[in-house]
């Protein structure tokens, strides 16, 4: 009965919390799987690369483009062992991102937002984690950056439906750092000058680990 209640609630694709928050938490081994399996691993697309560096298009269409899309985008983080993966990391121009990625008490979180947008926080909510940070399109450079390390994204789950999602430590910063990529942000870009100019010697001194696409 209560599972009943639940579904009549919230039509979304997964149940949400009595705060209205998607839960992320749940199967993420076989969610993860069947999209990554319906799906074909791309090349991803590194730093100089137009479609980075630009914001991206809304998701207008909900339907088997953007499931094939989304599929696609999990084959691909897998191969390349990304917690976290933004459309235009394998060159579309589309406001999605998905995740599998831990939180601060190890709990892993898996999921699709399309068309995010980072809720402002108040102050008393704004405490900075400043860990390392890397990016698939940055291949073989880290670098610390101070995020708050706690973060929240509004948005659409892959039928359209709309959702909340929040998360802590490394999952916070995850969900930062995938709406920076679809407005066209990299975390290198807020980074001091000396600081993007070394992650960008590191990239250059490191084989990356997995298929990317040339830059011109
Ligand atoms: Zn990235």
């Amino acid at each position: 009965m209560a599972q009943q209640d639940t579904d009549q609630q919230h039509a979304g694709v997964l149940p949400v919390d009595d705060e209205g928050y998607v839960v992320d938490t749940e199967d993420c081994e076989g969610r993860e799987k069947a999209w990554r399996e319906s799906g074909t691993s791309r090349p991803i697309t590194v730093v100089g690369n137009p479609v980075l560096h630009k914001e991206c298009r809304d998701v207008t269409e909900f339907g088997e483009e953007l499931r094939q899309l989304v599929a696609d985008m999990f084959a691909s983080q897998r191969t390349a062992e990304g917690v976290g993966l933004a459309a235009n990391q394998i060159g579309v121009d589309r406001k999605v991102f998905v995740y599998d990625c831990q939180d601060d008490e190890g709990v892993r979180h898996v999921g699709v937002v399309c068309n995010p947008k980072l809720v402002e926080l108040p102050a008393d909510k704004r405490r900075l984690d400043d860990n390392n940070e890397g990016c698939l399109s940055v291949p073989g450079a880290y670098a610390a950056l101070a995020r708050p390390d706690y973060a929240e994204v509004t948005g659409q789950d892959e039928q359209g439906n709309p959702i909340k999602v929040r998360g802590t430590g490394y999952f916070a910063r995850c969900l930062q750092h995938e709406t920076d990529h679809l407005y066209g942000y990299l975390y290198i870009d807020r980074l001091s000058k000396r600081d993007r100019k070394d992650a960008l010697r590191q990239m250059a001194e490191n084989e990356p680990r997995y298929p990317v696409v040339a830059n011109d």
